[in-house]
């Protein structure tokens, strides 16, 4: 296969990165013969901090390292729960609200704590997801996938990752993001709804 038609995903993430295969593949299915690899493919490279403000700009950044160091066209994401009580955050900040190092749960714990005087009505928010797809040529795209629901106050579910245990999507109330399969959470999920927008694109980006 040409190095044109293979396609990096620059995330260290491995549930989010299988999430990304799964919805990739799919959506590429029917002719397009992409190969989506990872970064264990591809010779180790340093990754970028994630200093941006934005997802899109976290996203570009980690696309276009990717392309500069493995020379194949890379799509990368940034992903984040956006709190309404909290003003949006952890917004950017999301993967390590509670500090060094990482830890999904302390993070639930720091965000249980700090909406534990916040009311029932007031505990809306929403997953944002932006995927950044970079080619060696210099073309670029960033869409961005949204989930609406609110945040509940003790953990629920052991699948999904991150927040999803303390997180209630509008569009499957009654269960976590965390007690849905992952076919029920591809559907609703910001990552899902980005990737499903990006592939056709990409399709045609690679063509
Ligand atoms: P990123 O790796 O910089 O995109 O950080 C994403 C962080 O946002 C994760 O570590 C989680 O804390 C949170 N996050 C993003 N997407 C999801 C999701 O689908 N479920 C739960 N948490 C998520």
């Amino acid at each position: 296969m040409s190095e044109a038609r293979r396609l990096l995903v620059a995330s260290r993430n491995a549930k989010k990165v299988e999430e990304m295969r799964r919805i990739l593949t799919e959506q590429l299915a029917g002719g397009a013969a992409i190969e989506v690899v990872g970064l264990d493919d591809v010779p180790p490279y340093d990754e970028p901090v994630e200093d941006e403000p934005t997802f899109e700009g976290n996203a570009l950044l980690k696309a276009r390292a990717g392309v500069a160091a493995s020379g194949l066209p890379t799509i990368a994401d940034d992903s984040g729960l956006c709190v309404d009580a909290l003003n949006g955050m952890p917004g950017v900040l999301s993967a390590r609200w509670a500090g060094p190092p990482k830890s999904d749960a302390r993070n639930n714990e720091l965000l249980l704590a700090q909406l534990n005087d916040v009311p029932d009505e007031r505990r809306g928010g929403h997953f944002v997801c932006a995927v950044a797809v970079a080619h060696p040529d210099g073309r670029e795209i960033v869409v961005e996938g949204r989930m609406p629901g609110r945040v509940i106050r003790e953990v629920r579910g052991d699948g999904g990752f991150g927040y999803d245990v303390l997180f209630v999507a509008d569009e499957r109330p009654g269960l976590t993001t965390a007690e849905l399969s992952r076919e029920e959470k591809d559907a609703i999920s910001h990552r899902g709804r980005a990737l499903r927008e990006i592939a056709p694109l990409v399709v045609d980006l690679l063509a």
